[in-house]
């Protein structure tokens, strides 16, 4: 097999004809094989890709998901499924376009320097709230970590076999693509791409999911946060330092000074403050470790449905 296309599907059962006939135009001539994952879709989004399974009209394989587990889990399974030469991650809502992940494939093919390509918006579609967000969350990131991310990459990316056994090879739970991606290395290809408009239904990301996505990025991919924590620890207890002397020097002096009482309240919110901070970032880190050491699988896979394409 040439070409997989990994494609995770959550409540996108009126997307998925329209995207099997836009990868038969797109990749027209070319041996491919398009990998479904129902990631626990509440819809009949099953129900559309057994009925694609049964018309043997392309090389598909399906894997249904016990519950959602999110698009990185999907992804990860489907890297598990995919046995191309390529493998190219493509949304199923349409909005990222066939025939850009077969241009991705021909570049690959004309240009063995280079390992992977990634597409990244060339105008975001999406409010200019959102993108303000995302812009802040990258720059934030950016600093934050060892690693480099490219601002706007996106998951919409072809990489190379090698690539994608080094994907496999990191069965972290909490899947941070972007940082995985820019973790394994190799060459890649930066590419502009214009998104297109949702076909059908609607996003599943909310700016909540958004913001724990954000924190879960910058969490598996920096300790830079504990770094900070400390460095707040040690200013606090240096500030402390110094008003203690003030306080002793005011006491053997001047004589104690009672009225305190603000000072007091003020310090004890401040420290009190300080300490919860430092504590929160410490239990981000370990309810991490909790859940990795647990080992949990990434995904469950409740059936997987194949079918080849019948020539006619
Ligand atoms: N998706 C998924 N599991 C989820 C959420 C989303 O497999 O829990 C899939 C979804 O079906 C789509 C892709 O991930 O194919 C991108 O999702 P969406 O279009 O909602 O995100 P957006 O394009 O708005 O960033
Ligand atoms: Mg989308």
């Amino acid at each position: 097999m040439k070409v997989s296309l990994v494609v995770p599907c959550y409540n996108e059962e009126e997307n998925i004809v329209p995207f099997a006939r836009a990868a038969e135009e797109a990749m027209a001539g070319m041996k491919y094989e398009i990998i479904f994952i129902n990631d626990g879709s509440k819809d009949d989004t099953i129900g559309e890709l057994k009925k694609l399974v049964d018309k043997k009209s392309a090389n598909i394989t399906v894997v249904d998901f016990s519950r959602n587990f999110g698009k990185e889990a999907g992804m990860y399974a489907g890297l598990q499924k995919a046995t191309g030469d390529y493998v190219s991650f493509v949304d199923a809502d349409l909005q990222q376009p066939v025939s850009v992940a077969r241009e991705m494939v021909e570049f690959l093919e004309e240009n063995p320097d280079y390992d992977a390509v990634a597409c990244y918006q060339e105008e975001r579609i999406e409010g200019k709230g959102l993108s303000f967000l995302k812009k802040g969350f990258y720059r934030i990131i950016d600093k934050m970590c060892d690693i480099e991310f490219r601002q706007d990459a996106s998951d919409f990316r072809t990489i190379r076999r090698t690539v994608a056994e080094a994907i496999l090879s990191m069965p972290e739970y909490h899947r941070f693509s972007k940082g995985i991606f820019a973790w394994v290395g190799y060459n890649t290809y930066y590419r502009p791409y214009t998104v297109q408009e949702r076909n059908a239904g609607v996003t599943s990301w909310s700016t909540g999911k958004l913001f724990k996505y954000a924190i879960d990025g910058m969490i598996s991919f920096s300790t830079k946060p504990l770094k900070i924590a400390t460095g707040l620890g040690l200013f606090t207890s240096f500030c402390a330092i110094l008003y203690m002397i003030v306080v002793i020097f005011q006491k053997l002096v001047i004589g104690i000074d009672v009225p305190g009482y603000p000072t007091l309240v003020v310090l004890i919110l401040l420290l009190g403050g300080v300490q919860l901070t430092v504590l929160g970032i410490i239990g981000e880190y370990l309810a991490r470790v909790h859940t990795e050491v647990k080992n949990r699988p990434i995904f469950l896979e409740r059936a997987c449905y194949k079918c080849e394409r019948e020539e006619r």
